[in-house]
């Protein structure tokens, strides 16, 4: 067995982190034939992504993927750490699995994940849930075969959970959600430590894969016909200042559109890392999308420093508005409201940036202390009720401002790549604008994967809809 470790966790070297090159032994191979799996993912899109990683180990290994849980053989949780809910909910869902393994004895379960990687949860799961089958961590996707057939072979609890900077694997192999659009990891981890961020300790140190790796992957994605790949990574803008060459986000964003794949988008920017000339770059190949996701978690000087997150109100209106003059450009954010000590003052600071950037939409969140962070010891007398307010306060005015950003394009014709069929109605297809707007397409089938002109005939605060005029 072996625990993660909070101190350990929050150690940064200046160690070159270890390449490991992915290869799985034969012998694994055949350890899922006629079993099936079924995953499900929490969180972010880094999660998402693992989640692509592990289902191709897992079919390397001969499982198949099983659609409905209550039929697999093996079920995961890759599971999120960024807010308390997503405690409740993962082992809400461990609750419902552990009735299914008491009538299917034989059925393997797993966690996975960021939040496996706190020391307070992997305890929990050794004393608390011996029944399950493996535990894995954010560092070892890789080891999962060794581990899924020691766990089989001792018929226990296989928990193995690194506090490590961590390493980069290449070659891992990934079954990709979409034949359209891909992720691809730049970067691991992040150096920020943000007070109320668990990140840092759950995904290691900020480590970069070499732009030749990078490039390599967005070219063969290419080859096989993808059109839409987004750089990854918890702070993309501090791409490449660990390998210290001297080559740096804008260096790599610039190569990715010269490969000359439809649409190149990145996620997630720190604002302290935003350079002038990604500005430029991004200005400069029409392929790289005029998108931009910038967290600004608060809008009072006071809290941004409590948070440290490295900029002030004023530096972050300076950034925004030499973003906005990129032509088109969307910008999102993210906003915590009722972080330790946040006056009303302190809010109204946030609403008047709200209300100077007019975001095209926002992901807004109660704060949550996650344990081992700084955030989590400082005093927090604010009562929930005044934070539910303020979120509802919050979320009025960026709803408006999202409604108004879509009103600017009725009418309009605008490029969407056609990716799947339409929750809402199957006759329609869905797909995303440059900009990152949801559309829905009156369009045939056959259409998907292709990048569309489509004029909007209607918009929601959350979509819009339209028809296809021609294609690009
Ligand atoms: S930059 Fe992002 S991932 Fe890193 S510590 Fe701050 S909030 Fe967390």
């Amino acid at each position: 067995m072996q625990m993660p470790n909070l101190k350990e966790a929050k150690v940064r070297t200046q160690n070159t982190p270890r390449t490991i090159n992915y290869n799985i032994k034969e012998d694994y191979k055949s350890l899922g034939k006629n079993k099936t799996y079924f995953i499900k993912t929490y969180g972010c899109q880094m999660n998402e992504h693992d989640t692509e990683n592990i289902k191709a180990i897992l079919e390397q290994m001969s499982f198949r993927e099983s659609p409905i849980m209550e039929n697999a053989d093996l079920i995961l949780l890759n599971t999120c750490a960024i807010r308390e809910n997503a405690h409740n909910k993962v082992f809400g869902m461990i609750g419902r699995i552990k009735h299914l393994k008491e009538s299917k004895p034989n059925i393997i379960v797993g966690m996975c994940g960021c939040m496996v990687q706190e020391e307070i949860i992997a305890e929990e799961i050794k004393n608390k849930y011996k029944w399950l089958d493996i535990v894995f961590g954010t560092h070892n996707i890789n080891e999962l075969p060794r581990i899924l057939s020691q766990s089989l072979k001792e018929n226990k609890l296989a928990l193995e959970v690194y506090s490590i900077e961590g390493d980069i694997i290449e070659n891992m192999p990934v079954k990709r959600e979409s034949k359209y659009k891909a992720w691809v990891n730049i970067m691991y981890g992040c150096d920020k430590f943000c007070t109320y961020c668990i990140v840092p300790y759950t995904r290691g140190k900020q480590r970069s894969r070499t732009k030749e790796n990078i490039i390599k992957e967005i070219n063969e994605l290419k080859k096989s016909g993808y059109k839409e790949i987004t750089l990854l990574g918890q702070n993309v803008n501090a791409y490449g200042k660990d390998l210290g060459v001297g080559y740096d986000m804008s260096d790599l964003l610039s190569e990715a559109a010269k490969t000359g794949i439809e649409r190149v988008r990145f996620i997630t920017s720190h604002p302290w890392d935003f350079t002038d000339s990604m500005i430029e770059i991004i200005k400069k190949y029409p392929n790289v999308m005029p998108y931009i996701h910038l967290p600004l978690q608060s809008g009072s000087n006071r809290i941004l420093k409590l948070m440290g997150r490295r900029y002030t109100k004023e530096s972050y209106l300076e950034l925004f508005n030499k973003i906005k003059e990129i032509p088109n450009v969307a910008i999102t954010t993210d906003i915590i409201v009722g972080f330790p000590g946040e006056t009303e003052e302190d809010f109204n600071d946030t609403l008047e940036v709200v209300k100077a950037c007019k975001y095209d939409s926002a992901f807004t969140f109660i704060f949550s202390p996650r344990e081992g962070t700084p955030a989590a010891k400082m005093i927090d007398n604010t009562p929930l009720e005044i934070k539910e307010k303020r979120l509802y306060i919050l979320n009025n005015l960026i709803n408006k401002y999202a409604r108004e950003a879509n009103e600017n394009y009725l009418n309009k014709i605008v490029p969407v790549l056609l990716e799947n069929i339409s929750e809402k109605n199957s006759e329609m297809l869905m797909g995303y604008t440059d900009t990152m707007k949801l559309v829905n397409v009156k369009a045939p089938k056959d259409k998907l994967g292709q990048i569309v002109n489509v004029k909007i005939n209607e918009v929601k605060t959350w979509s819009m809809d339209g028809e296809i005029i021609d294609e690009i």
